[in-house]
């Protein structure tokens, strides 16, 4: 067994659990960081540990494009090459395919597409998602997916998720085969025979546990589409787990849609997963959402919302959003937030990361990321904690 998660706590529908993986064991509910191009854009890895992270996530399509798929594997796979000891999860690139090319070409095979990078055309099909999934080697790989468009019609939509069903039965069908190849087993037989001045391997310990889990290869994770359809939603959510995963996703959110709509279709299909099994909502939100959408029952999230706002000076604290570039800033000796225990909070003032942001100085990037990714997770602890101690109450509230 390669992925275990245990629920240790309820409250309402909201849940407390711990999910182990072959890097480590994460605390759930749990935002993820959206590490791009093996790389959470303005801070290192040894940053990343400190603030507590415990499960990264890496984008399929523009790790593809580049390194490569070959160069990430032959470096013995993502955690490796990026010096990352801890989980790492990948999407399957759909997400990206869907919106970075306008002139994609979907048929049953898959999808022809365009890099955005050099105009180049590529082909990603369920079983070619995998192969690059295996080769870069995170712990959890998903299914290969289209994302449908909003708005679509019923009929868009229902076809659209049965492309998805089918594509779904391919990919697990791929992984079964091939999931033995993930380079971990080559990066520990490389690292006996590495050279002396080769950087050493980030400490890897295959989590074990007397629960029968070997962490012994990767998981993969269905996707549950269906448009804003209530009624597909569930069927999409029924024959996905009828095919079977140890995990399952709600994709084809925040594609542009109310968020109440985002809302509804999130809760109504929570209630046709299987409540045993991790419930991942990809591609949210702010952390009113991330707060919110843990009350409903979901496990995990992502979202490149606080490394890019950071980036844009958009700083989320406990009395609120701060754009720094603000002039009322300038001579504001208070710290960003007041609340906040982060190692930016604690040492400078709002004036002068609004005069980094002004000057336009890299620290201002590093800094203001520092905080946003420090927010977030403190308010998923905020969150786990209150689940744990059965106290709705303390969920945070005023963000
Ligand atoms: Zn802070």
């Amino acid at each position: 067994m390669s992925l275990q998660f245990q629920i240790e706590k309820t409250l309402g529908s909201a849940r407390a659990g711990r999910l182990f993986t072959p890097h480590g064991e994460i605390e759930t509910p749990v935002f993820m960081p959206v590490g791009t191009v093996a790389s959470v854009k303005g801070i290192s890895q040894d940053l990343l540990e400190d603030l507590g992270v415990q499960i990264l996530l890496g984008n399929t399509y523009h790790l593809y494009l580049r390194p490569g798929v070959e160069v990430v594997r032959e470096l013995g796979g993502l955690h490796k090459f990026m010096s990352w000891p801890r989980a790492i999860l990948t999407d399957s690139g759909g997400f990206q395919v869907f919106s970075l090319n306008e002139l994609r070409k979907v048929n049953e095979e898959g999808v022809t597409f365009r890099s955005h990078l050099d105009g180049s055309s590529h082909f990603f099909s369920p079983e070619n998602s995998m192969r690059v999934q295996i080769g870069l080697g995170a712990d959890i790989i998903m299914a290969f997916d289209e994302c449908t468009e909003h708005p679509a019609s019923r009929e868009r939509s229902k076809s659209s998720m049965e492309l998805t069903l089918r594509w779904a039965e391919r990919s697990k069908k791929y992984f079964e085969q091939h999931k033995n190849e993930v380079p971990w087993k080559s990066s520990q037989l490389s690292a006996v025979s590495s050279q002396p001045q080769q950087i050493p391997h980030p400490a890897f310990s295959p989590v074990r546990n007397d629960m029968g889990f070997d962490g012994a290869c990767q998981s993969l994770f269905g996707i549950v589409q269906g448009g804003m359809d209530l009624a597909l939603r569930k069927e999409s959510a029924e024959r996905t787990v009828g095919i079977g995963f140890p995990g399952y996703a709600i994709g084809g959110l925040s594609v542009g849609e109310p968020r109440e709509l985002t809302r509804e279709v999130v809760e109504s299909t929570l209630q046709h997963l299987p409540a045993d099994q991790p419930r991942y909502l990809m591609g949210v939100g702010t952390p009113e959402e991330i707060v919110q959408y843990s009350r409903l029952g979901v496990d995990m999230m992502d979202c490149v919302l606080p490394t890019r706002a950071a980036r844009h000076g958009l700083l989320f604290t406990s009395e609120g959003k701060i754009s720094i570039k603000q002039a009322r800033y300038v001579k504001d000796e208070n710290a960003l937030d007041p609340n906040c225990g982060c190692r930016v909070c604690r040492r400078y003032s709002r004036a002068y990361l609004r005069h980094l942001y002004a000057a336009n100085e890299v620290l201002a990037q590093v800094l203001n990321t520092i905080h946003n990714l420090s927010f977030y997770l403190d308010t998923m602890r905020q969150v786990r904690h209150s689940i744990r101690l059965g106290e709705e109450s303390r969920f945070p509230t005023g963000l």
